[in-house]
């Protein structure tokens, strides 16, 4: 199942883009009010952006933007949007995602096109470790593009290695569809109760939110430890709720491929020009077919390097290699995308903690930690209680926390020769 486009000529995809391009801009230029006062305001005439390089004449669309004027992207009447998904903004407040029945038909297609790149057909079952609710996107999206595809799917959600495994054991599942740090505990989990992995009949991963891969494509120190343990094939998927569109690796396991009929894909260097083609760069992009809120040149944050030379499964779309780096101070934990500042919001909130300084770090995987450390009054494991509940509340994922005395974390707080508090330390890289 691939679709023809896919298998055209990059100049035959370049050209298919392009007219998409023109339809959105009309579409924009119609029914969004925040695309129509960019156009206005920059005097810009969209019967002119005929080609991919002409997109350069629009400025880009920050995170930023999309959070302070949320509702201005929304092009549909209210009673239009079936589906709310919220992603944590770079502000703090989270950013909501409007969908309309069209957008979660073109998400479905989106997975079920992606889900057949992995190898996944109508003979095999899934089992969906991830969440479906808290206004999450993705689990909906794997659900909807199982559904789509006429595979199984068995929504087992994310956590409880116990259940997984009695999941696996009862339905017999072929791929696994989970933050790859999470087959770690699943391997440890049947190491610890006997379970033989390599009968458990379980094929191939799909591999989300966290990357598997090293920039030439040999498999990173997570990958490998998993597969030295459990040797199933693992596929990295890269997507994010602004895209609504994943990249999905092939058999062959050389990148993300491209959608061309979802999304534009741009590579900007700092200066927000077109990166050397094979640099790494900041993956910029405009979906396409998106009715509730299309994203013209969205700045993703996430550094990426493209690859455009054809790929053996017969695709000619260009590949995203694995994504290097986020630009600023994204944290990727447990699958889901944090800033610091949401996380200062949280804390900020309680009146009994005086100080706090957030660690963020590499575990020995590679992956990124979150550590926070709070000085408080009265500590208890009442407050400590309050102070989790409300950051799983708004941040859906919680990091480690420690109590720790005061003077100790002001040490940290003013090292010589810094005027201001420290509230991040980055110790990543
Ligand atoms: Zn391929």
């Amino acid at each position: 199942m691939i679709p023809e486009i896919e298998k055209a000529s990059i100049e035959a995809i370049k050209a298919f883009q392009e007219e998409k391009l023109k339809e959105l801009l009309h579409y924009l230029n119609k029914n969004s009010s925040y695309y129509q006062g960019v156009f206005q305001e920059r005097g810009i005439d969209i019967n002119t952006v005929q080609t991919i390089e002409d997109l350069a004449q629009i400025p880009v669309t920050t995170k930023d933007q999309l959070q302070q004027y949320n509702d201005d992207f929304i092009c549909v009447p209210k009673n239009k949007i079936i589906d709310y998904v919220t992603t944590s903004g770079t502000l703090g407040e989270p950013v909501t995602f409007a969908l309309t029945d069209n957008d979660l038909e073109r998400l479905a297609y989106n997975e079920a096109i992606s889900f057949a790149c992995a190898g996944v057909g109508q003979n095999d079952v899934m089992q969906l470790m991830t969440t479906m609710d808290r206004r999450f996107m993705a689990g909906l999206a794997y659900f909807l593009g199982a559904r789509k595809l006429g595979s199984g799917i068995i929504r087992v959600g994310s956590g409880i290695p116990e259940l997984q495994w009695d999941s696996i054991k009862k339905f017999k599942p072929t791929y696994l569809i989970c933050v790859p740090s999470f087959l770690l505990k699943l391997i440890e989990f049947a190491q610890q109760h006997n379970i033989d992995l390599s009968q458990s009949g379980v094929e191939g991963a799909i591999c989300i939110g966290e990357p598997i891969k090293n920039q030439d494509f040999s498999l990173n120190i997570l990958a490998s430890k998993i597969k030295s343990s459990w040797d199933i094939e693992l596929y990295s998927t890269y997507a994010s709720t602004e895209m609504s569109t994943a990249f999905n690796e092939c058999e062959h396991h050389n990148g993300g491929h491209h959608h061309p009929e979802l999304i534009i894909v741009e590579i900007l260097d700092d200066n927000d020009n077109a990166a050397i083609q094979g640099e790494i760069g900041e993956l910029v992009i405009t979906t396409l077919g998106v009715e509730a809120m299309p994203l013209l040149r969205f700045k993703t944050g996430d550094m990426v390097k493209a690859h455009n030379e054809a790929c053996k499964c017969g695709r000619n779309t260009l590949r995203l290699g694995p994504v290097e780096g986020r630009k600023k101070q994204m944290i990727k934990y447990k699958g889901t995308t944090l800033y610091p500042p949401a996380m200062y919001n949280v804390l900020n909130h309680f009146s009994e903690v005086d100080a706090f300084v957030i660690e963020i770090y590499h575990n020995e995987l590679g992956t990124d930690e979150i550590l926070i450390k709070i000085a408080a009054k009265n500590v208890s494991e009442t407050l400590l209680t309050e102070i989790k509940d409300h950051i799983r509340a708004k941040l859906r994922v919680l990091p480690r926390i420690e109590f720790c005395d005061k003077k100790d974390l002001n040490a940290l707080r003013f090292p010589a020769m810094s005027r201001k508090p420290i509230e991040l330390i980055d110790r990543r890289e």
